[in-house]
């Protein structure tokens, strides 16, 4: 378990909220808050919780993510409390080195997963000389950042077990974003594979929205595990006219059939979400 300081931030958070009218948005301090950054094809997402943490779960392709924080954070505030990596894959740790460059980070945590990439290497040399705290994500494992007992991030999957011997894209993160009422599913690259593990474990996995696995991959989002998570709305993240065919028919089609809305970043640029403990509230950049 991961128990973090209390950090007192009145002012700190007045000025953040600020930051997000240009959301269009009223938002209250008393909520959290979560922005699909407009990063291209890769995943990065921004949270903030009531009490003023500042998280980054992976980083994107490039430096996109950089000119995206600016956007959400005070320009003044250059810290993150917890940067998250999935998995290595380049779509989510290629902006990363420039964040830990441009901002002092409090903590890590990432499943060890290594890879032989160039902008791997740069990342590991990156958090070596980082002066944050370092965790190794092993499911089943809990962060939280207050005392109340409704506010985690759980970490569902992958336990050190279910690391070895599988293609990076099924070592990713998996996690769910627990506040008061309302729950949020993070997925990562997973395929149907390892979405068919966590449904034989018999993990838990409702929550009232998922962004959709491997950027709508047509190797993920498996009927059942769709099914099993029971959504009222799914998040893509995903770059415009990508040579992978992301997001495929087939996954678009099946969502529809579940009834699922969709929101996407290559639709919608950037998704804002706020849960004031009970209900969502959803805005997007086009608004
Ligand atoms: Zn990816």
């Amino acid at each position: 378990m991961h128990q973090w300081r209390e950090l007192i931030i009145g002012i700190f958070l007045f000025l953040g909220v600020a930051n997000f009218f240009t959301w269009k948005e009223i938002v209250t301090s008393l909520s959290l808050q979560m922005v699909f950054l407009d990063v291209g094809q890769g995943d990065a997402i921004f949270i903030q919780t009531p009490q003023g943490h500042q998280i980054l779960i992976d980083g994107g392709p490039d430096k996109a993510v950089l000119e995206e924080l600016g956007e959400v954070m005070p320009f003044w505030d250059k810290s993150l409390d917890l940067v998250i990596l999935t998995h290595p894959d380049n779509d989510h740790i290629g902006g990363l080195p420039g964040v830990l460059e441009r901002y002092h980070l409090e903590n890590i945590l990432w499943t060890g997963v290594e890879k032989e990439t160039g902008v791997f290497g740069v990342w590991k040399e990156a958090i070596a000389k980082e002066p944050a705290k370092k965790f190794r994500a092993s499911a089943p494992q809990i962060v939280k950042w207050s005392e109340r007992p409704d506010e985690f991030l759980d970490i569902l999957y992958p336990s050190e077990a279910q690391k070895a011997g599988k293609p990076v894209n099924d070592t990713s993160i998996v996690a769910k974003f627990v506040y008061h009422d309302t729950e949020l599913l993070l997925t990562g690259d997973i395929s149907s594979s390892a979405e068919q593990e966590l449904l034989n474990d018999g993990v838990d996995l409702r929550a009232d929205i998922v962004k959709i696995p491997h950027h709508g991959s047509k190797s993920s989002s498996s009927e059942e595990f769709i099914k099993a998570i029971a959504p009222s709305l799914g998040i893509i993240q995903v770059g415009e006219n990508n040579r992978y065919g992301h997001p495929h028919e087939e996954v678009l089609a099946r969502l529809s059939r579940l009834g699922i809305p969709l929101l996407r970043t290559d639709k919608n640029r950037g998704i804002f979400i706020q849960s004031d403990g009970r209900s969502w509230r959803v805005s997007d950049r086009t608004q």
